[in-house]
This record gives structure tokens, sequence and C-alpha cells, in this order.
């Protein structure tokens, strides 16, 4: 059945750059004729002017997907049809996915839709947890469904990816749909890749043509990601180099790139010499590491190192606040998406 409903979309406010070089004259000039103003305070200042004008900032951009779908979502809600509905599967109670999903539950309340989370013991057994999405994918009532991983060892990850409904698969795990993904077919993008191309699309960052280097080959990111990259479309159309734990020179490589999208899992492991002056930097690492310099004993950052890349790139997403607030806008248009094609 054909909902029949439509996206709007509205541009985000992007923030006006000023280029490195400017800076520099101006600081060069200050330096020189007003010497007397304490350097480290200029120092100080150029170098929050720079971060300010370079954020690629993903929450301003995540509110407006969310007000895309709320708008929606209110629309079918006034008709008097059902929300659109997502169901969240778990074994088990990893500390990190059952944050994640609290965070689920937040947003999709937060744009009018449904959520439903179950929550399985680790001790359920394969066939067991087959038979839970064969319950879950029969429900009319559901839109979209999520497996959350890790699952446990006894569990074949295949078999349960296998099970999901492409049609209901918004995290893109089922093959179908990611070899649609492949053929530049339509299909549901998974959420963090999905994320990265909407902030490129709508900060208006060109990738026709560009070297784009991919930091990272899981098939949750790195892959999909270089893939969208490469599409022959009018948001894509770049040229991409995967890197991974076996390249060799990767200082060298990422030096090259116009736009460097780092996947790395290692904490602020990009610095400074790995960026080519004024290229866009898209950081999707998470981290929270130890610092006793924090009140609250520890502080999030990314796979790159973000003060000091900030001042030699042109653009970069900051962590948090970038990437991953972007990815659970694109987890709810997705569900929305389900919903249009059910
Ligand atoms: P992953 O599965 O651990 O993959 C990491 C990739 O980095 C692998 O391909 C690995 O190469 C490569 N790598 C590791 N060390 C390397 C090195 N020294 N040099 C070059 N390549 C190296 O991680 P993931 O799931 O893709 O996640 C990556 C990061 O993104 C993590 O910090 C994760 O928390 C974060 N993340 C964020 C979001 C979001 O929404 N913001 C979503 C998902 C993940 P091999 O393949 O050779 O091992």
């Amino acid at each position: 059945m054909n909902r029949n409903v439509q996206f709007i979309s509205i541009n985000a406010k992007k923030q006006p750059v000023l280029s490195n070089k400017v800076i520099f004259i101006i600081d060069f000039f200050l330096q020189k004729f007003f010497f007397q103003i304490n350097v480290s305070l200029l120092q100080n200042l150029k170098f929050n002017y720079i971060n300010i004008m370079n954020l690629i900032d993903g929450k301003l951009l995540a509110q407006e997907i969310k007000n895309e779908v709320t708008q929606t979502v209110s629309e079918i809600i006034n008709k008097g049809k059902n929300a659109p509905h997502l169901a969240v599967v778990i074994v088990g109670e990893d500390g990190a996915s059952l944050t994640y999903i609290e965070s689920i539950k937040k947003n999709t309340k937060d744009v009018g839709m449904l959520c439903s989370v179950y929550q399985f013991s680790e001790s359920i057994n394969e066939k067991e947890l087959l038979d839970a999405l064969d319950f879950i994918h029969q429900d009319e009532e559901i839109d979209g469904c999520i497996v959350q991983l890790p699952l446990p060892k006894h569990i074949d990850k295949q078999k349960v990816v296998q099970k999901i409904n492409p049609k209901k698969d918004v995290d893109c795990f089922h093959p179908e749909n990611m070899g649609k993904l492949v053929l530049g077919e339509d299909c549901f993008l998974p959420a963090t890749p999905h994320a990265v191309m909407e902030l490129l699309k709508r900060y208006d960052i060109e990738t026709a043509g560009k070297n784009c280097v991919v930091v990272g080959r899981s098939n949750i990111v790195g892959k999909p990601l270089a893939l969208l990259l490469v599409q022959n479309s009018p948001n894509a159309d770049a040229t991409v180099t995967i890197c991974h734990s076996k390249t060799k020179n990767l200082k060298e490589v990422c030096a090259q790139a116009d736009i460097l999208l780092v996947a790395i899992g290692k904490p602020e492991f990009i610095t400074a010499d790995y960026v080519k002056n004024d290229a866009v930097v898209i950081d999707v690492g998470i981290h929270r590491i130890e610092d006793k310099s924090n009140e609250k004993g520890y502080r999030i950052c990314g796979d790159v190192k973000f003060d000091e890349v900030s001042q030699k790139c042109k653009s970069i997403t900051p962590v948090p606040g970038g990437v991953g607030s972007v990815t659970m806008a694109c987890l709810l248009k997705n569900t929305l998406k389900a919903y249009c094609i059910k």
C-alpha cells in the first residue's frame, strides 16, 4: 500500500566559512601593529574563531531532519492513520546498546512515532530468536525493525540478518538491501553512511571528482560509505580510496584527500599531519576517554584529533555534535520510508 506521503525539504543554514588564509592575514596585522596585545589571548581568539567558522554542525542538521519527519508523521496521524512504528530487538544487556535504545525511544517519541523494544535474555537460542523475528515481521502494525548488535556468540549473526524482512530493514543489514546499495538502486541506506551523505549534501560540500579517502572498511560504516560516495549521482561521483589496517603509508594516502572520512575506531588517531590544508574532515568515530581535568572524569572524542586538525582543515564535524547526531535522524527517516512503501 502506498500511503503517498511527501517529504518536505528545507536546507540547513550554512555557517559562513572564513578561510584560514584570511585568518592568518588578520592575525599577522594584529600581531604586527598591536604587539602589546597579549599574544596568547590573540591565539585563543583565533583558535575559537576558526573552530566556530569551520564546524559542520550535525546537531543543527539532525534537528532539521527531525522537523521534516515530525511534520510528515503529524500529517499521517491527522488523516486518522496509525503512526509509523519501529521495533528494536536486543539480546542481553550490553550497556552501549541499551543507551542507544533509550535514545531511539526518546527520538521516536519526539517525532510522534511508536517504538517497541523486544529484549531477550542472553540464554535465548537461535531458533527462538528467529521465531521471534518471524512474529515481529508478520505484525502488520510494525513498519521498521532493527536488530541491535552484537549478538551472543551462540547465535549466527548472518542467519538473523537474513531473517529480517528487507522491506522493514531500516538499518540496511539484509543482503538484498546491501545489494541494491551496491547497484545504486533505491533502498534503505545504513544510518551512519546515510548521515555522512546528508551532511555533505546539505552543507553543499562538493564531492564530484573529489579525492575522497575513507579510513575503515566495516560493513556498517566504511564499506557502504565508500559505495555511496562512488555512486554515479549528483551528490556523489567522488574518486574513492578505502583504507584499512593493512594499508601502507596511511598518512601519505590520507594527506592526498580533499575529503577525509574516518571510521577507524581509535580515539584521536588522525592528527594534523594526516590532513591536507583546506581538506574537509568527517569524523565518524565516537569514544569516551578518561580525562581527569574534566569534572565528569571523562570526555567524548572522535577518531580525529580535533584541536589540531580543525586549525588546518577547511571544515570538520565535531564529536559530539557531528555525524552521531544525524545518524539517529536518518534512522527515523528510514522508518518513515518503510511506512510509506508498505
Ligand atoms: P570497526 O568495525 O572496528 O572497523 C574499524 C575499521 O578501521 C576496520 O576496517 C579496520 O581495518 C580499520 N582500522 C583499524 N585500525 C586501523 C589502522 N591503524 N589503520 C588503518 N585502518 C585501521 O569500526 P566501525 O563499526 O566501522 O566504527 C568505527 C568508529 O565509528 C568507531 O569509533 C565507532 O564507535 C564509530 N561509529 C559511530 C557511529 C555514529 O553514528 N557516529 C556509528 C557506528 C560507529 P581492518 O578491517 O583491516 O581491521
